[in-house]
């Protein structure tokens, strides 16, 4: 198998890179259609205006409705369009940018991510999850190519409410661990190759850099503040995380995420809050050393990530309903079958139940 490497074309951070967003983007269009929803449009329309000179001839700004369909999509895409727009800007979270790649794509033309909280790696990879008009998963869409520029500007980043950067930590937290099963049992990444050294080395200073700056950026986050620790987290939660998920692949964590996605229970849990409980099933179905799962438990208990069911919403639970957690973490297609040897529908349910009773165990003996 030949190994694949893809990462976006640019990527600009630091404190105010918002305000020279036009440097960063002149070559990739001449009229920009800027997406975002209400909310984020009225925090950053003066930003973007003001990185332009107040050029407005330049800009087309248009609301999201908030949701990734195809409908959406394809309504943005006429809008750009009929603008006569030849390159597209997402501002805001993980559903915008899903939507500005797809109509990207359709209408192909360039693409550039803003994100404007920190709660998944969705701003640099080349993939959207398409629900339906009514708000049920529908499709993962892989697009040929990854955004043309991925601007985070770590100051409106470190005033965006911390649980999102919390969030983003437990996706970023999976990453090194998937990408070390892809590794071992020779599996594919998301990009439909091996696993480049690359790859797995990007991976791997995610995790490290988790632990070594993860507390020291939220503590920071909480007062507003950016410090070479935020800065390094927020590359670890957006590029790191992203290409190292793309390039490094995924395994059980992420499966285990889309499994408890069936109840509704842990709806209001957050991507990265549940990825984060997931690495802790991962590294019990895997039989990781007693001092990697501490490890991984102390940072979670550190930042404030979850490691019991009922810190992801399942206070009281029944086995059926782990059952039914564990038999759609493992259907078909999922990332878990690329851990080394395989794994049960029972397997599942019993790692889920025993990095449970870890995290409990750990939780009291606080
Ligand atoms: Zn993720």
């Amino acid at each position: 198998m030949l190994t694949v490497m893809r990462a976006p074309s640019r990527y600009v951070q630091g404190p105010n890179a918002l305000l020279q967003l036009k440097q960063h983007i002149e070559a990739l269009g001449n009229k920009f259609f800027v997406v975002a929803d209400g909310f984020v449009m009225n925090m950053t329309r003066d930003l973007i205006e003001q990185a332009f000179d107040h050029q407005t001839e330049q800009l087309v700004f248009e609301e999201f409705n908030g949701q990734c369909t195809i409908n959406e999509i394809e309504r943005l895409k006429e809008l750009a369009k009929q603008n006569g727009c030849d390159a597209i800007i997402g501002i805001g979270g993980g559903r915008t940018f899903d939507t500005v790649k797809g109509v990207a794509h359709f209408a192909n033309i360039p693409v550039i991510i803003i994100p404007t909280v920190a709660a998944t790696d969705a701003p640099c990879t080349a993939l959207s999850v398409i629900y339906s008009d009514d708000g049920k998963f529908d499709q993962y869409m892989f697009y040929p190519k990854n955004p043309d520029a991925v601007i985070v500007d770590s100051t409106i980043l470190a005033k965006a409410p911390v649980r999102f950067l919390v969030a983003g930590m437990g996706d970023a937290l999976g990453t090194y661990f998937e990408a070390r099963t892809c590794v071992n049992s020779k599996a594919m990444n998301l990009v439909a190759g091996g696993v480049s050294q690359a790859g797995f080395a990007l991976s791997k200073l995610c995790y490290e850099t988790l632990l070594r700056d993860g507390l020291k950026a939220k503590l920071a986050a909480e007062n507003g503040v950016t410090v070479p620790a935020l800065e390094n987290v927020l590359e670890a939660a957006t590029y790191l995380s992203g290409v190292g998920a793309e390039n490094g692949g995924l395994a059980a964590a992420h499966s285990i995420y889309n499994g408890f996605t069936v109840l509704e229970q842990c709806e209001k849990t957050m991507h990265g809050e549940i990825v984060a409980f997931g690495t802790l099933v991962q590294l019990v179905l895997e039989n990781s050393p007693m001092e990697e799962i501490e490890d991984v438990i102390d940072f979670c208990l550190t930042v404030g990530l979850p490691i019991t069911l009922a810190q992801i919403g399942l206070p009281e639970f029944h086995h059926d309903q782990i059952m039914r957690v564990a038999t759609a973490a493992c259907a078909e297609g999922e990332t878990i079958h690329n851990t080394l040897g395989g794994v049960t529908v029972d397997e599942v349910h019993n790692a889920i139940l025993a990095a449970n009773a870890l995290g409990e165990h750990y939780l009291h003996s606080l």
